[in-house]
């Protein structure tokens, strides 16, 4: 209990299920009722609260039931990959409204994709039948590693023309609302958690794709570590693959052997027509030996790297992610066969390892979900109230 709770901590109670009506705000802060009063009025003003009917009474008169407006705005959401992205329109309950994905080529760089992004999000909002002034925040996730506090990319390997480029300042200035990027590992994690595991603390999610990487989620946040590496397992070492040369420079990394487009190079060397981890993930679907052989294996060689990082994180769910995921419970087999043998008992006892509930939407749902929890943190709505004075106060 605190008697210095603002109004964005009341709206923060009733968000989160914890207070319904004013006499539930005064019990649970200790603020007396003419506060709890001026700060609901106020939200209620600033459209974030909404008076939704009449709850049972324990006495006295029935009190109003308040409740937090999920209408009150949008969230605009873009999940950004090497080469097929989606976008979307959110409520602020992070549900989407509208959206789309199409293919386009992140390599293209920075003009040309933002652009394209930004076309985009006028087309889900009028598909909503919302406007740009709707508009409360814009949340995104790139292929690549970003300085989170800069929402820059940093030496992206497959975003060239991308370094150092200040990606949340043109949706700042064109929407004049907070603007958040992130990689689209941690968003994916984020979205999949917020989602689907919002009762564990701690969650890996893997996404194995064209390459291998890794969100963390600890106590209910995401984990970037000191400069925004952590989670980065595909260049760690797998046993007896040294001959596997990896993009990053060194030999034996899982990606280099086990991730999607590691697989098509394999198949492809066959003669399989096989160019990308679609590819693959369609010839294993079809029972092509060749394809459930190394998928299977690669499922295991990921065992290998997260048995470890079970053993060191003790992580209530691996959640896995992305195209090779798809290829029915091959990959998970593998992965779940190596882990639960070579994790200690303890790590393991209640340990789900589970395929992506969300598939290729759990990057909207992340970045929405990142946004969101920035915009209508405690500060950032008292900071709001505090710049529009309601109507009554102006009067
Ligand atoms: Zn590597």
């Amino acid at each position: 209990m605190y008697r210095s709770a603002s109004a964005g901590h009341l709206l923060d109670l009733v968000r989160g299920g914890r207070a319904r009506t004013r006499t539930d705000l005064a019990s649970q802060t200790g603020l007396g009722r003419s506060a709890v009063s001026q700060a609901v009025t106020a939200l209620i003003a600033n459209g974030l609260l909404r008076e939704v009917g009449q709850g049972t009474s324990t006495g006295g008169r029935r009190p109003v039931v308040l409740a937090f407006d999920q209408q009150a705005g949008v969230i605009l959401a873009a999940d950004l990959g090497a080469t097929h992205s989606r976008i979307a329109v959110t409520d602020l309950g992070g549900e989407p409204l509208a959206e789309v994905a199409e293919d386009i080529d992140i390599a293209r760089g920075p003009g040309i994709v933002l652009g394209w992004v930004e076309e985009r999000f006028e087309d889900v909002l009028t598909l909503a039948g919302r406007t740009p002034g709707d508009v409360r925040g814009v949340g995104m996730g790139v292929p690549g590693p970003v300085e989170f506090a800069t929402g820059r990319p940093v030496s992206p390997p497959i975003m060239p023309g991308w370094d150092g480029f200040p990606v949340p300042e043109r949706f700042e200035e064109r929407y004049g609302v907070p603007a958040l990027v992130d990689n689209d590992v941690n968003i994916m994690a984020l979205g999949e958690h917020r989602v689907k595991w919002s009762d564990s603390e701690h969650l890996l999610f893997v996404k194995v794709g064209t390459g291998i990487g890794c969100g963390i989620i600890a106590e209910g946040r995401i984990h970037r570590g000191a400069l925004g590496a952590a989670g980065d397992l595909g260049h760690v070492r797998v046993s007896g693959h040294d001959d596997a040369v990896c993009h990053c420079g060194n030999s034996g990394c899982v990606e280099a052997v086990a991730s999607g487009g590691a697989m098509a190079r394999q198949l492809g060397a066959l003669g399989l027509k096989a160019r990308t981890s679609r590819d693959v993930v369609s010839l294993a679907k079809g029972g092509n030996p060749e394809a459930v052989r190394r998928v299977r294996e690669a499922g295991r060689l990921l065992g290998q790297v997260l048995a470890s990082a079970v053993n060191f994180f003790n992580p209530a769910a691996i959640v896995v992610g992305g195209d090779v995921a798809d290829a029915d419970q091959l990959l998970l087999a593998g992965v779940r066969e190596v882990v639960y043998q070579r994790s200690p008992p303890l790590a393991t006892q209640h340990l789900k390892i589970v395929q992506s509930a969300l598939g290729d939407r759990a990057g909207i749902r992340g970045a929405a979900a990142m946004v969101i929890e920035n915009v209508l943190s405690p500060d950032a709505v008292n900071q709001a109230l505090a710049a529009e004075p309601p109507r009554e106060a102006i009067a």
